[in-house]
């Protein structure tokens, strides 16, 4: 059954002051004192409630966590509840203090045995890798079990001791005020066992940093982002524990002609004046190659022509993204005489006509003067 509110038990607001308590707790303690309900359980009960709600409160550094945690506070120190995690309202204080001290918790809970760190490559690939998948090896430095001692750490010939200050448990318990804290022992780091003649390879650590190389087969389609997880490539794990795994995060470089938008491709097309004009055909890359796409005649900037299935075919899709080019039309630079001459004239022509030459300046100059005029 859950415990009842300290301040309800003493019948008082939670700013109370002090001999507010003390005045409540006296008055229940007078009320339900065994010696004055002989053989009664319910007041008995009651009684060391209400003792029990006033020896917190009227201690101000208890009161203060009280008022924090709850009862909580009190369940996983030294007064009546075992380590944390027992029981329903089982609460371990380390998940409070953990980060304040540093994660003294160690994963594996009471045992030494702990599964080994994940392990985190970041792999730049270019847009043609990402799209049709390589195969690729890279080289990871990892903590591996040390040749000469077999991983104990010890010199040959010896062997590691339990460790004393923690008596092998690998955690100790630290008292802070009246609460206890649970830690990793920082003699042993959790590990329970101490060498008295450290082995020369690995300086004690039973482990030794190495460099392995793994082979990596990258899917076709991958992304941005996408992970692909080598299991069991991680860090070893400590006192027999299982490795951890290695996580290859996908990085696409920035590719020069297309940019990738989930499965399709985007491509900027500038054209010239003329061909948008007067229409022709012209050579476009995609990632199999050259394509021709026909321009129609009078192809305006901003047009979008869309490649079917000249995209990508992602890792978790059954058919590939569309090519997308965005034609922009551009002005000549760095005319002639001859060419200016040209233009002028071709100018002149288009001012004496009626102006149906520039739909767009027109509806616009329209509009503009639909504004003024209103
Ligand atoms: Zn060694
Ligand atoms: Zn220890």
């Amino acid at each position: 059954m859950a415990k009842k509110d300290y301040y309800e038990v003493l019948g008082v607001n939670r700013d109370a002051s002090d001999e507010e308590i003390k005045k409540a707790y006296r008055k229940l303690a007078m009320k339900h004192h065994p010696d004055r309900n002989p053989d009664n359980p319910k007041a008995e009960e009651h009684f060391k409630e209400a003792k029990e709600a006033y020896e917190t409160l009227s201690d101000g550094q208890k009161r203060a966590a009280y008022d924090q945690y709850g009862h909580a506070a009190f369940e996983a120190g030294g007064m009546g509840g075992g380590a944390g995690g027992a029981g329903a309202a089982g609460f371990d204080f380390s998940d409070i203090f953990g980060d304040i001290f540093g994660g003294g918790r160690g994963g594996g809970g009471r045992s030494n045995v702990h599964r080994g760190a994940d392990l985190r490559y970041n792999m730049e690939i270019t847009l043609e890798q990402a799209a049709r998948g390589t195969e690729t090896q890279i080289r990871v430095p990892t903590m591996a079990e040390c040749e000469t001692c077999h991983g104990s750490g010890a010199k040959p010939g010896t062997s590691p001791t339990t460790c004393t200050t923690c008596g092998g448990h690998g955690q100790v318990r630290m008292q802070q005020g009246f609460f206890s804290i649970q830690q990793t022992c920082q003699r042993c780091h959790g590990t329970g066992k101490m060498v008295a003649s450290p082995c020369k390879d690995c300086s004690g650590n039973g482990r030794i940093k190495q460099h392995k190389t793994l082979s990596v087969k990258i899917p076709a389609g991958v992304d941005n982002d996408d992970r692909i997880r080598l299991s069991g490539e991680g860090e070893h794990g400590v006192n027999g524990g299982p490795p951890g795994d290695l996580y290859v995060v996908i990085h696409t470089k920035p590719h020069a002609v297309f940019q990738r938008d989930h499965n399709d491709l985007h491509c900027e097309m500038p054209i010239s004046f003329s061909t948008a004009a007067l229409g022709g055909e012209i050579e476009i890359p995609t990632l199999d190659g050259a394509a021709r796409i026909k321009i129609p005649a009078e192809t305006q900037s901003g047009k979008q022509f869309r490649l079917r299935g000249k995209g990508i075919k992602g890792v978790r899709s059954s058919s590939y993204g569309d090519l997308h080019c965005h034609v922009i039309v551009e002005t000549p630079v760095n005319l002639t005489e001859r060419q200016k001459e040209l233009l002028r004239e071709f100018e002149t022509i288009n001012a004496t006509d009626s102006g149906h030459h520039n739909p767009r300046a027109k509806s616009w100059m329209d509009k503009v003067k639909d504004f003024f005029g209103q």
